[in-house]
């Protein structure tokens, strides 16, 4: 039962060859295979082109238990997939009743408007395929067999291909290749690095039974730790994991922000709502990405009052009372002019907390005293404001991300007292 799944992926389009599509399809699949087990050891682009698409096929079938293709599958003529794998596998087009429902509610009662031939062809199925019935588009998802192996083909619309990845391929992988139950346990530190993080775990790490694994997954700046279990038995599986997630908490209990599988900002809205608590946040370098974190989930505007994106030093005089003798002598990227920037915000705003920052996120605007990278972020509350210096190694978006992540942590830091 333990023995790895080698699986390619395949994705077809011509726009991912070119560049003008990034290829966000392959790296989902992929984390979804590895979470259930299977090792994905190699992925194939191709164009839309039969004879690429067919090399593809053959290599991908040699040497893999599980074959996962997405593309090629919609209604135009470039869209050659369909009839190709029907030839691969010998078979012959049937139309499926099912899909032809679909597709004929979907025209009729949501867009209103007649089907054309060419929508009733994306019903038609190779008999030689099992389909995986598309709830959430035309073109239905489909899964052959040969030598051993479990080829799927799924449309190319991420949100379709993401829907058919979850309620049919995963349930069916593990299900016929007996792959048993995986679970997995996931928390999040703050405040220590990666390696002395491993240091101080050494020993639970050794320890771990054959069918847990631990893994280190380093996200703006925090570190999260999951731990994966295989078993036959899910509640054998569950318990042994609950056991050693506790003993796990216990030895990061110093850096632990969460014990689930979430973000910063949700863990900091959590806290604020909780305590009926406000904030908002003055941000220079970061563009109002803070701000954006803050209110991407529903209900954060019981917490989350508004912004300033003082991009300009004008702005951070104007509407923060930075005063200009600060700017300067000691700069906008300061411990002083981050420090009056979260109490002005704070108070301008009328929240019970205010968040600052103010960097410099590259290529370039380093000076001799401040390197590429270097940031300061401030918080403050009614008592006290509170910064700190960060120096980031990043290129200019993921410093960003960095910042305004460390910046939520450090708001966090304040809310629960210890800074
Ligand atoms: P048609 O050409 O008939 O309209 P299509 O080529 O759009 O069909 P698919 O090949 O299934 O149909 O792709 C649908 C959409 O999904 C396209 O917009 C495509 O750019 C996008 N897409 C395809 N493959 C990927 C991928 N690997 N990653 C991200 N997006 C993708
Ligand atoms: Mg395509």
């Amino acid at each position: 039962m333990m023995d790895q799944i080698q699986a390619t992926i395949i994705t077809i389009g011509d726009e991912l060859l070119i560049g003008q599509v990034i290829d966000t399809n392959s790296a989902y699949i992929a984390q979804k295979l590895n979470s259930i087990g299977v090792q994905v050891h190699q992925r194939i682009a191709v164009g839309d082109e039969a004879k690429s698409i067919t090399n593809a096929l053959d290599r991908a079938i040699q040497s893999s238990q599980v074959v996962l293709i997405t593309g090629g599958l919609g209604p135009t003529a470039d869209d050659i997939t369909k009839p190709l794998l029907n030839r691969y596998f010998g078979g012959k087009m049937v139309l499926d009743q099912p899909t032809l429902d679909h597709i004929t509610y979907i025209f009729e009662q949501v867009h209103k408007r007649p089907m054309i031939e060419r929508n009733r062809k994306q019903a038609e199925v190779p008999d030689v395929c099992e389909v995986l019935f598309n709830q959430t588009g035309t073109a239905p998802g489909m899964l052959f067999k040969k030598n051993n192996s479990l080829i799927f083909s799924l449309p190319g619309v991420p949100h379709e291909m993401q829907w058919l990845t979850n309620e049919k391929v995963l349930p069916i992988i593990l299900e016929r290749l007996k792959l048993g139950v995986i679970a997995h346990r996931t928390l999040l530190t703050a405040g220590v690095g990666e390696s002395f993080l491993a240091e101080s775990i050494q020993a639970f790490e050794t320890n771990l039974p054959d069918n847990i694994k631990l893994a280190y997954l380093p996200s703006y700046g925090m570190v999260r730790l999951r731990l994966t279990g295989k078993s036959d038995d899910a509640a054998s599986l569950n318990s042994q994991l609950d056991t050693l997630f506790e003993l796990l908490k216990e030895q990061v209990k110093e850096h632990l922000v969460t014990d689930k599988d979430e973000t910063i900002e949700v863990v900091v809205g959590r806290l604020l709502k909780a305590q009926n608590h406000t904030v908002s946040t003055a941000e220079s370098c970061t563009g109002g990405y803070i701000g954006h974190l803050l209110s991407k989930h529903a209900g954060s505007s019981t917490f989350f009052t508004g912004s300033i994106v003082s991009y300009d030093n004008r702005i951070k005089t104007e509407f923060l009372d930075v005063p200009t003798s600060i700017l300067k002598t000691v700069g906008a990227v300061s411990k002083e002019a981050v420090e009056q920037m979260a109490l002005a915000i704070r108070s301008k705003m009328n929240t019970d907390f205010g968040i600052s920052v103010s960097g410099i996120m590259g290529p370039s605007g380093q000076t001799d005293e401040k390197p590429l990278g270097m940031v300061w972020i401030g918080v403050a509350n009614k008592e006290k404001v509170v910064s700190k210096v960060f120096y980031l190694r990043f290129d200019r978006q993921k410093n960003i991300e960095v910042t305004a992540n460390q910046a939520i942590n450090l708001l966090r830091l304040l809310i629960i007292n210890k800074i």
